[in-house]
């Protein structure tokens, strides 16, 4: 077996298929996001503005969670030690956790090393608490889910997006008796909207279904108190199980599950993703609990992004632009073609040092190529202008591009 050849072919597909992934290096510098400097292969630097990150309300640098990320480090040293079983549950992390029961008015609340790992690990673990269980997912589900749900190996079924009469005819058709989960998302991230959750939980009530909401794309952003969507709805207390991040709004570094007192019980003591690994360091546990706390009350980080991501949708629409509109904070613009995707991310950073990750399959579908901005409190109107300006340019000379070629 020539393994050199085989890498190379893997390689060259992506290559091919134009969808070849090239990460940037930045380097993001307190007290100025969404400021950064873009480092390049050769060394050489550019002042960028990230247009593109999940640090949605810029908790990533706010005084207050670094002070407390501060003060652990120096008062406890730099990791946890342990598992949680072994050593690693500190005062941090169940301060951490009790501030998340708080936040989704659950019981409890269970940590680890990131959502990812909390969905997959979660998700593949309920067969053994629930045998014979039947999972019914959203089919724009997020790959930690999907994984998880792989990995589950028993029973499951698809529905296609939000559709709930598809997913309503798959509850029918199954046993009244056996265990069911619907597992779904509030926003979903690649087009911004938003999954039907009183309806889904309403056919979990008629079907005897458990609920399973990842919220990550939602916590700290929505909601009186940024618990998210199902908070804002109402709906909240009718969740069984809500996942979500601490490294995106919340600006830091892991994920949880709120749930019940004994689901929280059950899936520490069989989820293996939970069980064997170090626990988060508590400087990070320290920092996201203090971020959480914070977003509790800070609804004007809430408006200004909402407002934000109003005025940069209506004047890049005003420009004619395919905007994807849900009415949420993300800002997606239709390309359509992984290659000039990536060439419009390019131009962008280069010519303007906007920087915009091209987002290509398997992330969306393939013909639905986008960019995708993520507005945040902290970008101001003469970034937002910036923006629009280089956009106007940019799709101008494209069109005339495409125009030719196909002349
Ligand atoms: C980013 C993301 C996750 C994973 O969160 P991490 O804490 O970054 O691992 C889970 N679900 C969705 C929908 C996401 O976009």
């Amino acid at each position: 077996m020539d393994y050199d050849a085989a890498l190379d072919v893997a390689l060259n597909r992506l290559h091919d298929e134009g969808r070849y992934r090239t990460f940037i290096d930045i380097e993001r510098r307190r007290g100025k996001f969404p400021h950064a400097t873009w480092v390049r292969p050769d060394g050489t630097e550019r002042d960028i503005t990230i247009w593109c990150g999940n640090d949605y309300l810029g908790m990533g640098q706010h005084p207050e969670v670094l002070a407390a990320m501060h003060e652990a480090l120096d008062t406890t040293g730099a990791g946890s030690g342990g598992t949680r079983n072994i050593s690693g549950t500190t005062v941090w992390h169940k301060r951490l956790e009790t501030e998340l029961a708080d936040l989704h008015r659950k019981e409890a609340a269970l940590v680890f090393s990131s959502a990812y790992v909390a969905n997959d690990t979660t998700l593949s673990t309920l067969r053994v608490i629930f045998p014979g269980l039947i999972i019914y997912s959203d089919e724009l589900n997020h790959n930690s889910m999907i994984e998880g749900i792989r990995r589950f190996q028993g029973p499951k079924r698809i529905f296609r997006h939000s559709d709930l009469a598809h997913l309503r005819e798959l509850l029918a058709a199954d046993d009244p008796a056996v265990p069911k989960l619907i597992a779904f998302e509030s926003i979903y991230s690649m087009d911004g909207d938003i999954g039907p959750i009183k309806e889904i939980c309403d056919l979990a009530e008629e079907f005897g279904a458990m609920t399973y909401l990842d919220e990550v794309h939602a916590v700290g952003m929505y909601g009186p108190r940024g618990a998210g969507v199902a908070e804002r709805d109402g709906q909240m207390h009718r969740i069984d199980m809500i996942n979500a991040t601490l490294g995106k709004a919340f600006g830091v570094f892991g994920g949880y599950i709120a749930a019940s007192a004994k689901m929280v019980d059950a899936l520490r003591s069989y989820a293996p993703g939970f069980i064997f690994t170090t626990s988060l360091p508590p400087a990070v546990a320290a920092g996201a609990a203090t971020s959480v706390r914070i977003l509790k009350t800070a609804q004007h980080l809430r408006d200004a992004q909402q407002m934000n991501a109003r005025i940069l949708k209506a004047r890049l629409k005003g420009l004619g632009l395919p905007i994807i509109d849900h009415g949420t904070h993300i800002v997606p613009v239709h390309v359509g073609n992984p290659v000039h995707c990536k060439m419009l991310s390019d131009m962008l950073l280069e010519q303007y040092g906007i920087y915009v990750q091209p987002i290509n399959f398997p992330t969306v579908p393939r013909g639905t190529e986008r960019l995708r901005f993520t507005p945040s409190p902290v970008h101001d109107a003469r970034q937002i202008d910036s923006l629009v300006k280089a956009m106007d340019a940019l799709w101008r000379q494209c069109a005339l591009n495409r125009a030719e070629a196909s002349a």
